[in-house]
């Protein structure tokens, strides 16, 4: 059973669209404003920030999208949590920030590579467009 669920994880880890351009951010042959990095994941600004403060926070591991996530990915999704959450505050985002993870089409997600959204700096609306 675990076998059979590890199987599935390394499938659903092949993207169409794999290696994506945060590949090339991770191995350093695509320069990006890094803010920070660790074992398992890295923090850059957006190149097209929508708000005073926007950065990304990825996985180093290739997971495509948020929908493709299992069991097995627990810890590494809370690091991602915990790691956006202390770098907001170290961004001065005191009055609050909004955090987006765009999945598929419907989620007008357009890199396949998972990545948190961190934007804020200004007052965001709701709902979201
Ligand atoms: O959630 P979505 O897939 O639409 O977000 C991808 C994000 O990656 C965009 O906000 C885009 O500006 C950002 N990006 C980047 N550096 C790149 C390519 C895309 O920050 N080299």
């Amino acid at each position: 059973e675990v076998q059979k669920a590890q199987r599935e994880a390394a499938r659903n880890r092949v993207s169409p669209t794999s290696p994506t351009i945060f590949s090339r951010i991770i191995d350093k042959t695509l320069p990006a404003d890094i803010i920070y990095e660790d074992e398992k994941c890295l923090a850059f600004r957006d190149v097209n920030p929508q708000a005073p403060v926007h950065f990304l926070v990825i996985p180093r591991i290739p997971i495509a999208r948020i929908s493709h996530v299992n069991a097995s990915d627990t810890e590494l999704l809370g690091h991602l949590l915990v790691t956006a959450n202390s770098l907001a505050h170290k961004e001065g985002l005191a009055d609050g920030y909004r955090l987006v993870i765009n999945d598929g089409r419907h989620g007008a997600q357009s890199v396949y590579h998972l990545h948190l959204h961190v934007i804020g700096g200004r007052q965001m609306g709701w709902p979201p467009g």
